[in-house]
């Protein structure tokens, strides 16, 4: 009995370390090793269908006619140049190869916004009544921008991917079961639409999104502590019988808001460069 189940261990426990070998990557940001099963390249490819989809089954707010549209453009615009100075300060432009940012704001009541791998970044005209200045919707946008560079989504999207299709590459799983794919990256991002499909972030994820969300904030001359103001706006519009879809995908609680007042040094530090 003892050998058995000491032989199934060492199974599963190799299994594991092939997995790991084969799949943990370490993060540019972090420093960690995470499991990202999904080769980024690839992600960003399907990302770049998933945003034209999503852009061509809703209303896109023009930049030159709509202020908060050209408002979006240009807080995404300011965060991505941060982004650009702090990788090459650390020496690590590379990782933002594959990157072509794009910036939308469409016309839909839903309180949300995203970032896709790649950097497909869509803001919900239902957000702007709760972040109400351009400094929230910049602490907002860095949050969901850092959510793709720490591949959050892989992340999410890989352990989906091995329990509900076996592991299947993301080429294979999307010739063969398109829609399920489809549907566990919508998940995997945040992107939803109806009940239930909504998927929380891990505390984890979230503190992560937040501490860099708010350098880049910082960085790109804006003032991250609008983000407590921001979580409190948020929080009240719960209120209501509906709770938005950006707090169902990013929980906001006193824990949160504690550690985003710890991060806030480390952010102004951050203030001009
Ligand atoms: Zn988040």
């Amino acid at each position: 009995m003892f050998i058995r189940t000491t032989i199934k261990l060492n199974g599963v426990l190799s299994l594991v370390v092939m997995c790991c070998f084969v799949s943990c990557t370490q993060n540019s940001l972090t420093g960690k090793r995470q499991l990202t099963m999904m080769p980024e390249a690839e992600v960003q490819s399907l990302a770049s269908t998933q945003y034209r989809d999503f852009l061509k089954s809703h209303t896109v707010l023009s930049q030159k006619n709509n202020s908060n549209a050209a408002m979006v453009n240009r807080i995404g615009v300011n965060i991505t140049k941060a982004v650009n100075r702090y990788y090459a300060s650390k020496k690590n432009s590379s990782v933002l190869n594959g990157y072509q940012w794009e910036y939308n704001l469409v016309s839909d009541p839903a309180v949300n916004a995203w970032c896709m791998p790649g950097g497909k970044i869509v803001v919900y005209t239902g957000l702007l009544p709760v972040t109400v200045n351009e400094n929230a919707l910049a602490v907002v946008i860095g949050h969901e921008v850092s959510h793709a560079l720490l591949q959050h989504g892989n992340q999410r999207m890989s352990s989906s991917m091995l329990q509900e299709l076996g592991g299947m590459t993301l080429s294979v799983a999307l010739s063969k079961k398109p829609s399920v794919t489809q549907d566990i990256f919508m998940q995997a991002y945040g992107i939803g639409t109806e009940v239930g499909l909504m998927l929380p972030f891990s505390r984890k994820h979230e503190l992560e999104a937040d501490r860099f969300g708010l350098i880049w904030a910082a960085m790109a001359g804006y003032d991250p502590n609008e983000a407590l103001a921001f979580w409190d706006r948020m929080e009240k519009a719960s209120g209501g019988q509906q709770v938005p879809e950006f707090l169902r995908t990013h929980p906001s609680d006193a824990i949160r808001k504690e550690k985003i007042k710890s991060y806030m040094a480390e952010a102004m530090s951050y203030k001009g460069k």
